[in-house]
C-alpha cells in the first residue's frame, strides 16, 4: 500500500470511527502500516476533522520521522508495540464505552461465548468461548505497551485498557475496524445478559 493511499484510508478510518462515537472529544488514535513505517494519527486532532495530511510517519516504533507538520498521538508507542507483537498490519484505539463498562464488570477479563457475533472475531459461534484480556491503565506509554503486549492473546484481538478503551487490530485497517464493531456489540451483549432478572 502506498503511504497515500494508507494516509487516506487512516482519516476514512479515523472519521468513521467517530461518527460510530467511540472517538469523543479528540480521543482514540489509528494506525496503520505502509510497507515504510508506521502512519499513526496527529494528536490532538478532532477526529471527524482528521484527514490524509494528519497521518504521521513514524519509524515503526512510533518515533516520528522529522520535518512534520503534525505530531502522533502519544499512543503511537502502544500501536507500534502491538503491531510488532501480533504481526497485524493496523491497530484502532477507541474509548467505546462498552468496553470500559465491561472491563469494570470483568476487571480479569472478559468472557464472551456462545453467540453468532463471535465469528466476527475469527471465533466460533458455539463452544468458542473467548476471555478478552483486560490491563489496568498508565500515563507512561512505555508501561503501557509492555503491559498490553504481555497480555495479549494471540487468539484474540484485542486488549482492554480498565478505566479507557480498547485496542483492537487486524490484516489491514478495515479487518481492525470490522472487529471493533463486532467487540463493541459482543461487550453490550454481555453486559445486557449479566444484567437480566435471573
Ligand atoms: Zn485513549
Amino acid at each position: 500500500m502506498s503511504t497515500q493511499s494508507a494516509a487516506e484510508a487512516l482519516a476514512r478510518t479515523s472519521n468513521r470511527l467517530y461518527a460510530l462515537g467511540w472517538m469523543r472529544g479528540t480521543s482514540g488514535n489509528v494506525s496503520v502500516w505502509d510497507g515504510d513505517g508506521l502512519l499513526v494519527s496527529a494528536s490532538g486532532v478532532d477526529k471527524s476533522a482528521l484527514d490524509a495530511t494528519h497521518a504521521v510517519a513514524t519509524d515503526g516504533r512510533g518515533e516520528p520521522a522529522p520535518g512534520q507538520p503534525h505530531r502522533p498521538s502519544a499512543e503511537a508507542q502502544v500501536h507500534a508495540a502491538i503491531l510488532q507483537s501480533s504481526g497485524a498490519k493496523a491497530a484502532v484505539h477507541v474509548h467505546a464505552l462498552s468496553s470500559v463498562v465491561a472491563a469494570a464488570r470483568w476487571p480479569n477479563g472478559v468472557p464472551l461465548h456462545d453467540v453468532e457475533q463471535l465469528k466476527g472475531i475469527g471465533r466460533g459461534a458455539h463452544g468458542d468461548p473467548v476471555i478478552v484480556p483486560v490491563v489496568a491503565n498508565s500515563q507512561d506509554m512505555a508501561d503501557l505497551s509492555r503491559r498490553v503486549v504481555e497480555a495479549m492473546d494471540s487468539g484474540v484481538p484485542c486488549v482492554i485498557v480498565a478505566e479507557h478503551g480498547l485496542y483492537a487490530w487486524g490484516a489491514d485497517l478495515s479487518e481492525a475496524v470490522d472487529r471493533t464493531e463486532s467487540l463493541d456489540w459482543l461487550f453490550e451483549h454481555a453486559l445486557r445478559l449479566d444484567s437480566l432478572p435471573t
